[in-house]
């Protein structure tokens, strides 16, 4: 039987929101191990490679810095300093209403910044590797946890055992963690599936992300770096799942048509600049986010559509909750009492967002030209009371007062 390792801090799960919480343990001084089944994929190129960018947002930017992973990033980001809210849901797939949400009026920043996925872990791997206190094991997985009032016993997949002070589940909507725990969970489904792809378009982007929405679940665009001289933007378009297996299986000049439609037509004819990956819908939160010595982070605890670009940005913001407690309780991270504490730090207002985009996906998916209509009064209400769409802003960003 192979010797029993000590660490303050066991991850399950290396995607984007393992990793970070890998760098943000670490950089706080935490002896930390990251393990996960299936080794990240760094290049756009490869087969399964994650083409679905991530808009971070101010409080999470702030979040990459403290981890130490905002330097590497910030050559690769993209600026976002308008969010643009189009109504393209009339008779016809044309733009009826357009309104801009600019971040120069609650900020002096950018509302956010748009990184590819593929990119973020190949600068976190390529950073967790320059810190002598976290070992991250790709290609291992968690095989069984073991949780007493002292400590966690995990043990991997090659047999390895740990003893930790706190195991963070950071390994997914079907997290195993949270399974073998016994927490319940309540999801949302909506029959929906989301393309996500790079393309390129003659008019430029300037900053400017993008939503449209018509029926089926919005349709977004959000600035990437030129691609090959040209602008370009990553779109990930929602719509029902026949809908999509339809879109997925067009031949690129059908679909590059289609799309430009469904844009209309805002930034000329669209280009393709990558393959199309598919992505399931679900809205899904855990009902709690603890258990004896674990916290439940990122996917494991909480999935949502991705409108607004809450997913990961939620995920960030329960880390920076999880580490403030860790450093408060640095002799012992994963007490009953600092467990206790996260949960009701987080749970509250992770249901808050978990249902309010629940309710703007299903008023995007609207077919019916009454709801259409209805969902456009209702945009242009909240536009219109300055404070209110301050306000609104401000808790897009996460912002709290
Ligand atoms: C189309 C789309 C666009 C999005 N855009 C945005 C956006 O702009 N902004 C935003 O904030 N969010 C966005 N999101 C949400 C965001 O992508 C997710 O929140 C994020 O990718 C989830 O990360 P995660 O690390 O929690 O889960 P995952 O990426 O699923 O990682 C879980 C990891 O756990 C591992 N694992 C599984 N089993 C085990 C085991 N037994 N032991 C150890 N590890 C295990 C898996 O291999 C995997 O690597 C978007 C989502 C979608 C679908």
């Amino acid at each position: 039987m192979s010797a029993l390792e000590q660490t303050d801090i066991f991850i399950s799960g290396g995607g984007v929101a393992g990793l970070t919480a890998a760098a943000a343990f670490g950089a706080a001084g935490f002896s930390v191990i990251c393990a996960d089944p299936a080794p990240p994929i760094t290049e756009a190129a490869t087969e399964g490679a994650d083409l679905r960018t991530t808009a971070f947002l101010q409080p999470s930017r702030d979040f990459l810095d403290r981890a130490g992973l905002w330097d590497r990033l910030a050559p690769h980001a993209m600026p976002l300093q308008v969010m643009r809210i189009v109504d393209a849901g009339g008779e016809r797939a044309e733009a009826r209403v357009a309104h801009d949400f600019n971040a120069a009026d609650i900020s002096e920043l950018p509302f956010g910044w748009n990184l590819p996925n593929w990119l973020l872990r190949r600068e976190m791997v390529g950073h967790l590797a320059t810190l002598p206190n976290v070992d991250f094991c790709p290609g291992t997985g968690t095989a069984q946890v073991l949780t007493r009032e002292a400590e966690a016993r995990v043990t991997l997949t090659d047999g390895a055992r740990i003893a930790a002070k706190l195991v963070i589940a950071a390994d997914g909507r079907a997290s195993p963690v949270r399974e073998a725990l016994g927490i319940g969970l309540r999801s949302m489904r909506y029959g929906q599936k989301a393309l996500a792809f790079a393309v390129t378009h003659p008019i430029p982007h300037e900053n400017v992300s993008t939503e449209i929405h018509r029926s089926g679940g919005p349709f977004t665009l959000v600035p990437l770096p030129d691609h090959e001289g040209r602008p370009s933007s990553a779109i990930v378009w929602m719509e029902r799942g026949p809908e999509v297996k339809r879109l997925a299986a067009l031949p690129e000049p059908e679909f590059e048509a289609e799309m430009t439609e469904r844009s209309a037509h805002l930034f000329g004819p669209l280009k393709l600049a990558s393959r199309r990956t598919v992505w399931p819908i679900i809205a899904q939160i855990a009902d709690r986010m603890e258990g004896e010595r674990t916290a439940l982070v990122a996917e494991a605890a909480h999935v949502v559509p991705p409108i607004g670009a809450q997913g990961l940005n939620m995920s960030l913001a329960d880390m920076r909750v999880l580490v403030d407690l860790a450093e408060a309780h640095r002799d012992d991270p994963g007490t009953r009492a600092m467990l206790r504490e996260y949960h009701r730090a987080r749970h509250a207002e992770v249901l808050a967002r978990v249902t309010g985009v629940d309710a703007l996906n299903r008023a995007s998916m609207a077919e019916a030209q009454g709801l259409r209509d209805l969902r456009l009064r209702a945009l242009n209400a909240i536009y219109s009371v300055a404070p209110v769409r301050r306000v609104m802003m401000r808790a897009g960003l996460g912002a709290t007062g």
